[in-house]
């Protein structure tokens, strides 16, 4: 059984301002920079949406542009083709079912193109102030190595968080995580040694322990 109570407060204590790192100042436009997130840093994201979001200001901007030119205005994202289809209708979607805004809740959120649950739930908790449990990469492997869920699938990991996790704290949980994973717990390489969540740890438990 996991002492939630004080992985909280550790975490609190550690990152205390952790929020999200893309630039957004409406919801489309954090809908837009969460597509190109996808195996693309933040940095780069938000050096693209600097001129994107001058251009592009409105859902129907997206659904009306010539593909081959979102393209190419969003290329240094990577998979550019495939997130600029995604924008494309998913603009179209918007201005089709819900006169042009980003709907503010998770149902609607997940039925948009290329919109999966990871992605309304950033948009939930950075737009609207709704909680939610982000569950990237770095939320997936840490969640695993504490112990907090023994499951591999990202919808999954999120409903065993959401189970120990007070609501209130989802979205802000989700924000130290992700940090934690950037600075201490990387992919590769987590250090252990210096981990603040080591007593908490299983991972870290079995490492320093062999
Ligand atoms: S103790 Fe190690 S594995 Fe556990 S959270 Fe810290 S860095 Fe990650």
């Amino acid at each position: 059984m996991k002492n939630i109570p004080a992985i909280l407060d550790i975490l609190d204590k550690t990152y205390p301002a952790a929020k999200i790192s893309l630039d957004f100042s409406n919801p489309l436009e954090l809908l837009v920079a969460t597509v190109l997130s996808a195996q693309c840093t933040d940095e780069r994201v938000n050096q693209v949406t600097k001129e994107l979001f001058k251009k592009y200001r409105t859902a129907a901007d997206y659904a009306n542009v010539p593909l081959e030119e979102l393209e190419e205005d969003i290329r240094p994202t990577g998979f550019f083709r495939n997130k600029a289809k995604s924008l494309k209708n998913c603009g179209a979607a918007l201005v089709e079912k819900h006169q042009a805004e980003v709907p503010d809740n998770l149902e609607e959120l997940v039925k948009l193109p290329g919109i999966g649950r990871k992605t309304a739930n950033v948009i939930l908790g950075a737009a609207f102030n709704t909680p939610g449990v982000v569950v990237d990469t770095h939320v997936g492997r840490i969640s695993q190595r504490i112990g907090l869920t023994q499951q591999r699938d990202p919808v999954k990991i999120e409903f065993d968080l959401m189970e120990l996790i007070p609501q209130e704290k989802w979205t802000l949980l989700s924000h130290q995580l992700i940090q934690h994973g950037r600075q201490v717990c990387k992919a590769r390489k987590p250090q252990c040694t210096e981990c603040p969540l080591l007593e908490h740890c299983d991972h870290g438990q079995l490492t320093a322990g062999s």
